[in-house]
């Protein structure tokens, strides 16, 4: 874990472990659902995930553009063409270029960017159309029709972006967790990556959160049946907007969860048209997250279908525990 210099909530610096927001995850971790169901009779299966990719779903453009490529005089259109070629002509992870790239001009342009400058740009990254929200009023529909059966709404945020400048930005701390890629900043004389979320590495964040194993020092190998998984895939939507969310939203729809593919308002349909015919989402929208746009309309036509499931899946798992009491 790293021990850098971090402001605390009292605006007060301290040498403090950075922690990812992992703490309500790990602390519902600390009873073992299996046993507390043993002692308190209760169905658990009660959580809907909404799962947001950020660049181009949740803001116009790639965050880097807001604030980091501006601060070091580099055009981003030039910057990502680069980028691209670095990686094909070395045969490198794109992502990993990228994150290499950033540092490496802001080094010949001789600006050093620590973590707390990377969180300052986060306010400047701008976000779609009632985005900010979006939120609070998915909550208030969820809460508003769950029948009195406490059904609990969590965001989670999966970025190959950079998980410092989505600190920086206004809805960080509407996600339940946010996994995104990441740099070592005292490792070595650049910033150096110590987590890269690619397009496929993005799927072992669904299926942590599907297992309930989001501590990320815990393995997401190890076998767990299908009906003790904590949030079953039927229960998340996936918001993408493009190729790097296809293996996302394949894996979301071969397991039975739900995909929405967003372009920007005004912008080409074509990508979300792709994806819908080849089957990857379920629903296409423009990126208006206000309420009454097509998008709140299609999220909350399968919220409602969620809703439904939740209430006939507690029904059966009822009647299942009454069967299982009444002799012969
Ligand atoms: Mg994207």
């Amino acid at each position: 874990m790293d021990r850098v210099v971090r402001k605390s909530r009292a605006g007060a610096e301290s040498l403090a472990p950075v922690r990812r927001k992992t703490s309500r995850a790990e602390a519902e971790r600390v009873v073992p659902a299996p046993k507390r169901a043993e002692a308190r009779p209760a169905y658990e299966k009660k959580t809907i995930a909404l799962v947001y990719d950020f660049d181009g779903t949740l803001c116009p453009r790639p965050m880097q553009e807001y604030a980091f490529l501006p601060k070091i005089g580099v055009d981003a259109t030039a910057f990502w063409k680069e980028s691209n070629r670095v990686a094909l002509e070395q045969g490198a992870d794109p992502l990993i270029t990228y994150m290499h790239l950033l540092y490496k001009k802001a080094k010949a342009a001789g600006i050093r960017i620590d973590r707390a400058d990377l969180v300052a740009q986060g306010r400047k990254v701008e976000l779609f159309p009632g985005v900010e929200k979006w939120f609070d009023e998915i909550d208030a529909y969820i809460a508003d029709r769950d029948h009195g059966e406490h059904v609990v709404v969590r965001h989670y945020l999966i970025s190959s972006g950079l998980a410092e400048i989505i600190e920086g930005t206004p809805i960080y701390k509407r996600f339940h967790n946010v996994f995104a890629s990441e740099y070592w900043f005292d490792a070595y004389d650049l910033p150096y990556p110590k987590r890269v979320i690619t397009d496929t590495g993005k799927t072992q964040y669904l299926f942590r959160i599907n297992k309930g194993v989001e501590n990320l020092a815990h393995s997401i190998n190890q076998h767990m049946p299908e009906n003790v998984r904590p949030v079953p895939f039927s229960h998340m939507i996936y918001f993408g907007d493009g190729d790097t969310d296809v293996p996302s939203m394949a894996v979301m729809k071969k397991s039975g969860g739900h995909a929405i593919a967003v372009h920007g308002p005004g912008k080409s349909k074509t990508k979300g048209m792709e994806l819908f015919k080849a089957g990857r989402c379920d629903f296409i929208a423009s990126a208006d997250y206000r309420r009454d746009s097509e998008l709140w309309r299609r999220t909350c036509l399968l919220i409602d279908r969620m809703l439904a499931d939740i209430r006939v899946e507690e029904e059966i798992w009822r009647l299942g525990r009454e069967l299982a009491r009444r002799p012969g």
